[in-house]
Protein backbone atom coordinates (compact mmCIF):
# COMPACT_ATOMS: atom_id res chain seq x y z
CA UNK A 1 0.00 0.00 0.00
CA UNK A 2 1.51 3.24 -1.17
CA UNK A 3 2.45 5.75 1.63
CA UNK A 4 3.04 3.13 4.91
CA UNK A 5 6.15 3.62 5.68
CA UNK A 6 7.55 -0.03 6.53
CA UNK A 7 11.44 0.61 5.68
CA UNK A 8 11.53 3.38 8.67
CA UNK A 9 9.52 1.50 10.63
CA UNK A 10 11.78 -1.74 10.01
CA UNK A 11 14.43 0.88 10.88
CA UNK A 12 13.23 1.44 14.26
CA UNK A 13 13.11 -2.06 15.39
CA UNK A 14 15.83 -4.15 14.80
CA UNK A 15 15.34 -7.23 15.91
CA UNK A 16 13.03 -7.95 12.83
CA UNK A 17 16.58 -8.58 11.14
CA UNK A 18 17.15 -11.21 13.65
CA UNK A 19 14.54 -13.55 12.00
CA UNK A 20 11.26 -13.24 10.41
CA UNK A 21 9.01 -13.20 13.43
CA UNK A 22 5.20 -13.98 12.90
CA UNK A 23 3.98 -14.18 16.77
CA UNK A 24 3.08 -10.65 16.85
CA UNK A 25 -0.21 -11.86 18.54
CA UNK A 26 2.04 -13.32 21.61
CA UNK A 27 4.20 -10.27 21.96
CA UNK A 28 5.11 -7.20 19.73
CA UNK A 29 8.62 -6.03 19.52
CA UNK A 30 9.43 -2.40 20.80
CA UNK A 31 10.74 0.44 18.70
CA UNK A 32 13.85 2.40 19.49
CA UNK A 33 12.03 5.28 21.25
CA UNK A 34 10.37 2.96 23.67
CA UNK A 35 13.42 0.68 24.79
CA UNK A 36 15.15 4.99 24.64
CA UNK A 37 12.55 6.02 27.49
CA UNK A 38 13.06 3.06 29.68
CA UNK A 39 17.08 3.81 29.11
CA UNK A 40 16.61 6.95 29.94
CA UNK A 41 14.71 6.26 33.08
CA UNK A 42 17.46 4.51 34.19
CA UNK A 43 20.44 7.19 33.67
CA UNK A 44 18.67 10.13 34.27
CA UNK A 45 15.97 10.39 36.91
CA UNK A 46 15.16 6.45 38.05
CA UNK A 47 12.82 7.03 41.14
CA UNK A 48 9.90 6.00 42.57
CA UNK A 49 6.26 7.96 41.99
CA UNK A 50 3.80 10.03 44.21
CA UNK A 51 6.27 10.12 47.12
CA UNK A 52 8.77 12.70 48.34
CA UNK A 53 9.20 15.88 46.40
CA UNK A 54 12.40 15.61 44.86
CA UNK A 55 13.57 16.27 41.38
CA UNK A 56 13.72 12.77 40.03
CA UNK A 57 10.31 11.87 41.91
CA UNK A 58 9.05 14.84 40.43
CA UNK A 59 10.00 13.92 36.69
CA UNK A 60 8.95 10.31 37.38
CA UNK A 61 5.98 10.60 38.52
CA UNK A 62 4.41 13.38 35.91
CA UNK A 63 5.51 10.95 33.24
CA UNK A 64 3.71 8.24 34.53
CA UNK A 65 0.72 9.86 34.85
CA UNK A 66 1.13 11.50 31.74
CA UNK A 67 1.26 8.06 30.40
CA UNK A 68 -2.05 7.09 31.90
CA UNK A 69 -3.83 9.86 29.95
CA UNK A 70 -1.72 9.05 26.37
CA UNK A 71 -3.61 5.91 27.23
CA UNK A 72 -6.28 6.99 27.50
CA UNK A 73 -7.26 9.07 25.13
CA UNK A 74 -5.36 6.67 22.46
CA UNK A 75 -9.26 4.46 23.10
CA UNK A 76 -10.84 7.74 23.17
CA UNK A 77 -11.57 7.13 27.13
CA UNK A 78 -11.67 10.39 29.77
CA UNK A 79 -8.20 11.49 31.58
CA UNK A 80 -8.24 9.54 34.87
CA UNK A 81 -9.91 6.39 33.96
CA UNK A 82 -7.72 3.99 33.28
CA UNK A 83 -5.01 1.76 36.11
CA UNK A 84 -1.81 0.51 34.99
CA UNK A 85 -1.26 -3.33 36.08
CA UNK A 86 0.47 -6.53 34.81
CA UNK A 87 -1.03 -7.44 32.23
CA UNK A 88 -4.62 -8.62 30.42
CA UNK A 89 -5.01 -11.34 33.19
CA UNK A 90 -4.44 -9.23 36.10
CA UNK A 91 -6.73 -6.68 35.01
CA UNK A 92 -9.40 -9.06 34.29
CA UNK A 93 -8.88 -10.95 37.58
CA UNK A 94 -9.11 -7.19 39.15
CA UNK A 95 -12.58 -7.23 37.94
CA UNK A 96 -13.82 -10.79 38.89
CA UNK A 97 -12.15 -10.39 42.43
CA UNK A 98 -13.54 -6.75 42.73
CA UNK A 99 -17.48 -7.05 41.93
CA UNK A 100 -19.26 -8.00 45.05
CA UNK A 101 -21.06 -11.26 43.69
CA UNK A 102 -24.20 -12.86 44.97
CA UNK A 103 -25.33 -16.05 44.80
CA UNK A 104 -27.75 -16.88 41.83
CA UNK A 105 -25.16 -13.72 39.64
CA UNK A 106 -25.07 -14.60 35.90
CA UNK A 107 -21.81 -13.96 34.04
CA UNK A 108 -21.84 -14.94 30.46
CA UNK A 109 -18.37 -14.95 27.90
CA UNK A 110 -18.10 -17.36 25.10
CA UNK A 111 -15.90 -20.41 23.53
CA UNK A 112 -13.62 -18.22 22.24
CA UNK A 113 -11.78 -16.80 25.36
CA UNK A 114 -8.29 -16.59 26.01
CA UNK A 115 -7.93 -18.92 29.15
CA UNK A 116 -7.78 -15.40 30.87
CA UNK A 117 -10.93 -14.66 30.51
CA UNK A 118 -12.31 -17.45 31.48
CA UNK A 119 -10.50 -18.84 34.46
CA UNK A 120 -11.45 -16.38 36.42
CA UNK A 121 -15.24 -16.24 35.91
CA UNK A 122 -15.18 -19.79 36.34
CA UNK A 123 -13.67 -19.60 40.02
CA UNK A 124 -16.98 -17.55 40.71
CA UNK A 125 -18.75 -20.84 41.03
CA UNK A 126 -17.44 -20.94 44.39
CA UNK A 127 -19.80 -17.83 45.15
CA UNK A 128 -22.39 -18.66 44.05
CA UNK A 129 -22.12 -17.50 40.41
CA UNK A 130 -23.38 -19.02 37.51
CA UNK A 131 -21.75 -19.36 34.19
CA UNK A 132 -22.91 -19.71 30.36
CA UNK A 133 -20.37 -20.04 27.27
CA UNK A 134 -21.75 -18.89 24.50
CA UNK A 135 -20.30 -20.64 21.02
CA UNK A 136 -19.45 -19.76 17.44
CA UNK A 137 -20.77 -20.63 14.56
CA UNK A 138 -19.64 -22.64 11.44
CA UNK A 139 -17.75 -20.02 9.97
CA UNK A 140 -15.93 -18.80 12.89
CA UNK A 141 -17.76 -15.92 14.14
CA UNK A 142 -19.72 -15.08 17.21
CA UNK A 143 -22.97 -16.84 17.28
CA UNK A 144 -25.08 -13.68 18.60
CA UNK A 145 -28.52 -15.19 18.26
CA UNK A 146 -27.38 -17.80 21.43
CA UNK A 147 -25.84 -14.62 22.89
CA UNK A 148 -28.98 -12.74 22.68
CA UNK A 149 -31.06 -15.54 24.02
CA UNK A 150 -28.65 -16.22 26.85
CA UNK A 151 -28.88 -12.10 27.96
CA UNK A 152 -32.57 -11.93 27.39
CA UNK A 153 -33.07 -13.90 30.77
CA UNK A 154 -30.54 -11.42 32.71
CA UNK A 155 -26.86 -11.43 33.53
CA UNK A 156 -24.77 -9.73 35.71
CA UNK A 157 -21.69 -9.08 33.28
CA UNK A 158 -20.42 -10.26 30.10
CA UNK A 159 -17.02 -10.89 29.30
CA UNK A 160 -16.17 -10.90 25.63
CA UNK A 161 -12.80 -10.77 23.61
CA UNK A 162 -12.76 -8.60 21.07
CA UNK A 163 -10.32 -10.21 18.82
CA UNK A 164 -9.53 -13.67 19.37
CA UNK A 165 -6.26 -14.17 19.97
CA UNK A 166 -6.47 -18.35 18.85
CA UNK A 167 -8.81 -17.93 15.01
CA UNK A 168 -8.56 -14.16 15.02
CA UNK A 169 -12.45 -13.68 15.27
CA UNK A 170 -13.38 -9.82 15.61
CA UNK A 171 -17.07 -9.88 17.79
CA UNK A 172 -19.28 -6.72 17.34
CA UNK A 173 -18.44 -5.57 20.19
CA UNK A 174 -20.76 -2.44 19.30
CA UNK A 175 -23.51 -4.44 19.46
CA UNK A 176 -23.12 -6.49 22.29
CA UNK A 177 -22.63 -3.20 24.48
CA UNK A 178 -26.01 -2.41 23.10
CA UNK A 179 -27.74 -5.65 24.14
CA UNK A 180 -25.92 -5.23 27.36
CA UNK A 181 -27.04 -1.78 28.23
CA UNK A 182 -30.79 -2.93 27.26
CA UNK A 183 -30.44 -6.01 29.83
CA UNK A 184 -28.76 -4.03 32.55
CA UNK A 185 -25.48 -6.22 32.19
CA UNK A 186 -22.12 -4.83 32.82
CA UNK A 187 -20.04 -5.40 29.58
CA UNK A 188 -16.16 -6.55 30.21
CA UNK A 189 -13.78 -6.48 26.98
CA UNK A 190 -11.03 -8.24 26.44
CA UNK A 191 -9.38 -5.84 24.36
CA UNK A 192 -5.90 -7.79 24.08
CA UNK A 193 -5.66 -8.46 20.22
CA UNK A 194 -7.84 -5.81 19.43
CA UNK A 195 -6.28 -2.12 20.84
CA UNK A 196 -2.71 -2.93 19.30
CA UNK A 197 -4.48 -3.77 15.82
CA UNK A 198 -7.69 -1.92 15.02
CA UNK A 199 -8.86 1.21 15.83
CA UNK A 200 -10.67 1.42 18.87
CA UNK A 201 -12.95 4.07 20.41
CA UNK A 202 -14.55 4.01 23.62
CA UNK A 203 -17.20 6.40 22.28
CA UNK A 204 -18.23 3.69 20.04
CA UNK A 205 -18.32 1.05 22.38
CA UNK A 206 -20.56 1.20 25.33
CA UNK A 207 -18.28 -1.08 27.57
CA UNK A 208 -17.82 -1.02 31.70
CA UNK A 209 -14.50 -2.46 31.44
CA UNK A 210 -11.66 -2.56 28.82
CA UNK A 211 -8.63 -4.99 29.55
CA UNK A 212 -5.14 -5.18 27.74
CA UNK A 213 -1.48 -5.73 27.53
CA UNK A 214 1.45 -3.36 26.73
CA UNK A 215 3.52 -5.82 25.64
CA UNK A 216 1.64 -6.59 22.39
CA UNK A 217 1.21 -2.88 21.48
CA UNK A 218 4.55 -1.90 21.15
CA UNK A 219 5.65 -1.26 24.76
CA UNK A 220 7.56 -3.38 27.41
CA UNK A 221 7.10 -6.68 28.91
CA UNK A 222 4.82 -6.28 32.24
CA UNK A 223 2.24 -3.63 31.34
CA UNK A 224 -1.24 -3.97 31.16
CA UNK A 225 -4.34 -1.50 31.45
CA UNK A 226 -7.58 -1.61 32.82
CA UNK A 227 -10.03 0.70 31.96
CA UNK A 228 -13.12 1.26 33.79
CA UNK A 229 -16.19 4.04 33.39
CA UNK A 230 -17.13 4.00 36.90
CA UNK A 231 -15.04 3.16 39.68
CA UNK A 232 -17.21 0.36 40.93
CA UNK A 233 -14.78 -2.63 41.98
CA UNK A 234 -13.49 -2.95 45.04
CA UNK A 235 -9.14 -2.65 45.29
CA UNK A 236 -7.42 -6.23 44.75
CA UNK A 237 -4.28 -5.18 46.31
CA UNK A 238 -4.02 -2.53 49.65
CA UNK A 239 -1.18 -0.69 50.84
CA UNK A 240 1.08 2.21 50.39
CA UNK A 241 0.49 4.57 47.42
CA UNK A 242 -3.22 4.24 47.38
CA UNK A 243 -3.99 5.90 50.74
CA UNK A 244 -5.17 9.29 51.43
CA UNK A 245 -4.59 8.83 54.99
CA UNK A 246 -3.94 5.54 57.42
CA UNK A 247 -5.43 5.61 61.28
CA UNK A 248 -4.87 3.13 63.80
CA UNK A 249 -8.36 0.97 62.54
CA UNK A 250 -8.72 2.56 59.23
CA UNK A 251 -7.83 4.37 56.22
CA UNK A 252 -8.64 6.71 53.25
CA UNK A 253 -8.23 6.10 49.78
CA UNK A 254 -6.86 8.77 47.32
CA UNK A 255 -9.21 9.72 45.41
CA UNK A 256 -9.43 8.36 41.69
CA UNK A 257 -8.25 5.50 39.88
CA UNK A 258 -4.78 5.42 42.04
CA UNK A 259 -6.47 3.52 44.42
CA UNK A 260 -6.24 0.58 42.49
CA UNK A 261 -2.50 1.03 42.14
CA UNK A 262 -1.33 -0.23 45.09
CA UNK A 263 2.75 -0.36 46.15
CA UNK A 264 5.50 1.12 44.11
CA UNK A 265 4.16 0.46 39.90
CA UNK A 266 5.87 -0.88 37.34
CA UNK A 267 6.88 2.94 36.80
CA UNK A 268 9.72 2.70 33.97
CA UNK A 269 7.49 0.39 31.89
CA UNK A 270 4.26 3.00 32.23
CA UNK A 271 6.43 5.42 30.86
CA UNK A 272 7.49 3.27 28.06
CA UNK A 273 4.24 2.37 27.09
CA UNK A 274 3.47 6.21 26.85
CA UNK A 275 6.01 6.50 24.52
CA UNK A 276 4.54 3.18 22.44
CA UNK A 277 1.03 4.98 22.24
CA UNK A 278 2.71 7.67 20.44
CA UNK A 279 4.69 5.58 17.83
CA UNK A 280 1.10 3.96 17.45
CA UNK A 281 -0.69 7.11 16.74
CA UNK A 282 1.96 8.67 14.46
CA UNK A 283 1.68 6.13 12.12
CA UNK A 284 -1.89 5.69 12.74
CA UNK A 285 -4.29 2.62 13.61
CA UNK A 286 -6.24 2.91 10.12
CA UNK A 287 -2.93 2.67 8.19
CA UNK A 288 -1.92 -0.39 10.30
CA UNK A 289 -4.75 -1.97 10.08
CA UNK A 290 -5.10 -1.97 6.66
CA UNK A 291 -1.00 -3.15 6.29
CA UNK A 292 -2.35 -6.15 8.31
CA UNK A 293 -5.29 -6.82 6.74
CA UNK A 294 -3.77 -6.86 3.09
CA UNK A 295 -1.05 -9.25 5.05
CA UNK A 296 -3.26 -11.66 6.51
CA UNK A 297 -5.53 -11.76 3.24
CA UNK A 298 -2.45 -12.47 1.23
CA UNK A 299 -1.39 -15.10 3.64
CA UNK A 300 -5.01 -16.59 4.00
CA UNK A 301 -4.78 -16.49 0.09
CA UNK A 302 -1.84 -18.46 0.06
CA UNK A 303 -1.99 -21.38 2.03
CA UNK A 304 -5.50 -21.83 1.42
CA UNK A 305 -4.12 -23.22 -2.59
CA UNK A 306 -2.71 -25.67 -0.78
CA UNK A 307 -3.93 -29.21 -0.52
CA UNK A 308 -3.35 -30.80 3.13
CA UNK A 309 -3.68 -27.38 5.27
CA UNK A 310 -6.49 -26.28 6.37
CA UNK A 311 -7.63 -22.68 7.82
CA UNK A 312 -9.32 -21.74 10.53
CA UNK A 313 -10.37 -18.36 10.39
CA UNK A 314 -13.82 -16.06 9.17
CA UNK A 315 -13.96 -15.67 5.57
CA UNK A 316 -14.50 -12.22 5.67
CA UNK A 317 -11.74 -8.93 6.35
CA UNK A 318 -13.68 -7.00 8.14
CA UNK A 319 -14.25 -10.31 10.75
CA UNK A 320 -10.56 -11.34 11.43
CA UNK A 321 -7.73 -9.62 12.74
CA UNK A 322 -4.13 -10.92 11.45
CA UNK A 323 -4.19 -13.91 13.08
CA UNK A 324 -3.91 -17.22 10.72
CA UNK A 325 -4.39 -20.65 12.07
CA UNK A 326 -4.06 -23.84 10.00
CA UNK A 327 -3.00 -27.17 10.57
CA UNK A 328 -0.68 -29.44 8.05
CA UNK A 329 -2.68 -33.29 7.68
CA UNK A 330 -0.97 -35.19 9.44
CA UNK A 331 2.21 -33.20 11.39
CA UNK A 332 1.79 -32.28 14.46
CA UNK A 333 2.05 -28.38 14.92
CA UNK A 334 4.80 -28.38 17.22
CA UNK A 335 6.82 -30.05 13.98
CA UNK A 336 5.31 -27.96 11.92
CA UNK A 337 6.79 -24.65 14.23
CA UNK A 338 9.93 -26.29 14.95
CA UNK A 339 10.69 -27.09 11.22
CA UNK A 340 9.94 -23.32 10.00
CA UNK A 341 12.44 -22.19 12.52
CA UNK A 342 15.03 -24.82 12.00
CA UNK A 343 14.63 -24.52 7.93
CA UNK A 344 13.45 -20.46 7.45
CA UNK A 345 13.88 -18.84 10.11
CA UNK A 346 10.66 -18.48 10.68
CA UNK A 347 9.18 -17.96 14.07
CA UNK A 348 5.58 -18.92 15.00
CA UNK A 349 3.31 -20.14 17.86
CA UNK A 350 1.67 -23.27 18.02
CA UNK A 351 -0.36 -25.43 20.11
CA UNK A 352 -3.52 -24.16 22.30
CA UNK A 353 -3.03 -20.55 22.26
CA UNK A 354 -4.57 -20.61 25.88
CA UNK A 355 -7.60 -21.28 24.17
CA UNK A 356 -7.80 -25.16 25.23
CA UNK A 357 -11.74 -25.40 25.09
CA UNK A 358 -11.90 -23.42 22.02
CA UNK A 359 -9.55 -26.08 20.10
CA UNK A 360 -11.31 -28.99 21.57
CA UNK A 361 -14.84 -27.69 19.83
CA UNK A 362 -12.97 -27.21 16.67
CA UNK A 363 -11.93 -30.86 17.13
CA UNK A 364 -7.80 -29.58 17.02
CA UNK A 365 -6.82 -31.53 20.05
CA UNK A 366 -3.67 -30.76 19.20
CA UNK A 367 -4.00 -26.72 18.51
CA UNK A 368 -3.19 -25.14 15.77
CA UNK A 369 -0.22 -23.50 13.82
CA UNK A 370 -0.68 -19.58 14.37
CA UNK A 371 0.91 -17.06 12.21
CA UNK A 372 0.09 -13.57 13.67
CA UNK A 373 1.21 -10.34 12.07
CA UNK A 374 2.50 -7.20 13.06
CA UNK A 375 2.42 -2.97 12.05
CA UNK A 376 6.18 -4.17 10.94
CA UNK A 377 5.57 -7.37 8.87
CA UNK A 378 6.31 -7.32 4.75
CA UNK A 379 4.89 -8.78 2.21
CA UNK A 380 7.71 -10.81 1.81
CA UNK A 381 8.54 -12.26 4.84
CA UNK A 382 4.18 -13.78 4.55
CA UNK A 383 5.43 -14.99 1.29
CA UNK A 384 8.54 -16.85 2.77
CA UNK A 385 6.49 -18.66 5.12
CA UNK A 386 4.15 -20.00 2.32
CA UNK A 387 6.80 -20.75 0.12
CA UNK A 388 8.07 -23.02 3.64
CA UNK A 389 4.74 -24.25 4.28
CA UNK A 390 4.80 -25.39 0.47
CA UNK A 391 7.70 -27.29 1.34
CA UNK A 392 6.94 -28.78 4.06
CA UNK A 393 3.34 -29.96 2.99
CA UNK A 394 5.01 -31.66 -0.05
CA UNK A 395 8.04 -32.89 1.88
CA UNK A 396 4.90 -34.80 4.01
N1 LIG B 1 -6.64 -12.30 26.10
C1 LIG B 1 -6.22 -12.39 24.85
C2 LIG B 1 -7.21 -12.30 23.72
C3 LIG B 1 -4.86 -12.59 24.59
O1 LIG B 1 -4.43 -12.69 23.34
C4 LIG B 1 -3.96 -12.67 25.66
C5 LIG B 1 -2.48 -12.91 25.42
N2 LIG B 1 -2.21 -14.00 24.57
C6 LIG B 1 -4.46 -12.57 26.96
C7 LIG B 1 -5.80 -12.36 27.14
C8 LIG B 1 -3.58 -12.61 28.15
O2 LIG B 1 -2.67 -11.55 28.09
P1 LIG B 1 -1.48 -11.46 29.13
O3 LIG B 1 -0.70 -12.72 28.97
O4 LIG B 1 -0.73 -10.25 28.70
O5 LIG B 1 -2.07 -11.33 30.47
Amino acid sequence: EPGYPIAKIRRDFPIVHEAIYLDSAAMSFSPEPVVNALIEFEHRYRANVGRGVHRFTQIATQRYWHAHTKVARFIHGEAGTTVFTKNTTESINMVASGLDWQPGDRVITTILEHHSNLLPWRALAAKGVELEIIGINNDYTLNIDELKETLSKGARLVAITHASNAIGTITPVREIGRLCRDHGALLLIDAAQSVPHIPFSLQEIDCDFCCFSGHKMLGPTGTGILWMKEQNINPLILGGGMVESVSQDGYQSVEGYGRYEAGTPNIAGGIGLGVAVDYLEEIGMEAIRQHEEELTTRLIDGLSRFKGVTIYAPAEPENRIGVVSFTIDGLHPHEVAERLDADAEILVRSGYHCCQPLMERLGLPEGTVRASIGLYTTENEVDLLIAAIKEINQGR
